[in-house]
């Protein structure tokens, strides 16, 4: 059962019949961003800012983060905007050199490449602190995403981290503070402490003392009411920690996923071919998240339950049959309904298409 905050609840009752509205949950926000500080005491916990980089979201967690991990040049000069004085780190494959060049002096930079190491180099800037990105080969079972483990375009293998390291060695323009590893997205705390140990066990070789160790931590979009397990993770990290280390972690999606909400009205309900669809307005190129990932979308229905809900899909306003927020869910819609779709706190505005068609944006809303 999703809970519709009543924040919430109040602009989805007076919703535009036109115009859909993302909603976002700030209170709540802080509430949880408050839970996760304390159950990771002893760990540093940095945002991962493409989760959702929107200016409210990031002034609200502002209080409970020691800084925020940015992959982008206009990351980095969003967040240095918006949060002026918040400690930055700048990670992602690809960095240009004018990026190298902002970012020296103003963010610890994860290095992903020798390649990239000698471009900072030839900066001449510094010393720059850096930590070197690893791509360990270790397995990863049951992520959602992999961004190490194996061949993938991110970090650096021993090979790559040798040639790191011999580029460091007297080199005064950098000051290697330690490790990095985002090896994966979607994971339960048992299976990230199973990292943590891998990449604390590399990471202790070269006798630096920060260690981050990316973010990941899991959402269910199928079970709203599972959450990460945060007091386990935090617990299992303080245990695993040494004396003089730093742990950092930089999570983005189980942060700011439930503080979202993406409000549309029911357009027209209709039968074809046999299948029940419910047509709302917008669509998923205001809220990607369910195409990208392949679930379907958590929501609740105003007015509240209707007698004998049966399998709809709900579909959007979009010329393609791609545009669906969930299918054959039960439900009894009507026209002028308000379906409010839960979990549209990360990678959901921020990685959609909103241009295509030309439709109208959504209002944005803030329950403070
Ligand atoms: C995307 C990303 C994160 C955040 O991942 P979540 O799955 O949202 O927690 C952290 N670190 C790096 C390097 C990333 O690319």
């Amino acid at each position: 059962m999703i809970e519709l905050p009543a924040g919430v609840r109040d602009i989805a009752e007076r919703l535009s019949h036109d115009r859909p509205a993302y909603v976002y949950d700030l209170a709540g926000l802080a509430a949880h961003a408050a839970a996760v500080r304390e159950a990771m005491a002893g760990v540093e916990l940095y945002y991962a800012v493409k989760a959702n980089p929107d200016a409210e979201i990031l002034r609200a967690l502002t209080p409970f983060v020691d800084g925020f991990e940015v992959s982008s040049g206009g990351e980095l000069a969003h967040v240095r905007a918006t949060a002026p004085g918040v400690p930055v780190a700048f990670g992602g494959p690809g960095k240009t050199v004018a990026e190298l060049s902002e970012a020296a002096g103003v963010a610890r930079l994860h290095v992903e490449s020798p390649v990239e190491l000698r471009r900072l180099i030839a900066l001449g800037d510094g010393p720059v602190d850096i930590l070197l990105r690893l791509n360990l080969d270790v397995p990863v079972a049951g992520a959602a995403l992999t961004m190490g483990g194996g061949a993938t375009p991110f970090g650096m293998d021993d090979d790559g981290l040798r040639e790191c390291l011999q580029l460091i060695e007297g080199e005064p323009c950098v000051r290697l503070c330690g490790v990095q590893a985002h090896l994966a997205s979607g994971l339960g705390a048992p299976e990230l402490l199973g990292l943590a140990r891998a990449v604390l066990g590399r990471a202790r070789e070269l006798g630096r003392p920060e260690i981050n160790l990316g973010g990941g931590t899991a959402v269910s979009y199928t079970d709203p009411a599972a959450r990460f397990d945060w007091a386990a993770y935090g617990a299992g990290l303080r245990d695993l920690r040494q004396e003089g280390e730093t742990l950092r972690i930089e999570p983005g999606r189980a942060v700011t996923a439930y503080c979202g909400w993406y409000l549309t009205r029911v357009l027209d309900v209709k039968r074809v071919h046999g299948r029940r669809f419910a047509i709302v307005t917008g669509g998923t190129h205001h809220l990607r998240t369910p195409v990208t990932k392949g679930h379907d979308q958590p929501f609740v229905t105003l007015p509240g339950d209707r007698p004998d809900p049966e399998p709809t899909t709900i579909a959007g306003r979009l010329c393609t049959p791609k545009d669906v927020f969930a299918r054959d869910v039960p439900a009894a819609l009507a026209p002028g309904d308000v379906v409010a779709f839960a979990m549209a706190g990360a990678y959901a505005w921020n990685i959609s298409h909103y241009d295509f068609l030309m439709h109208e944006r959504p209002e944005f809303h803030y329950v403070t």
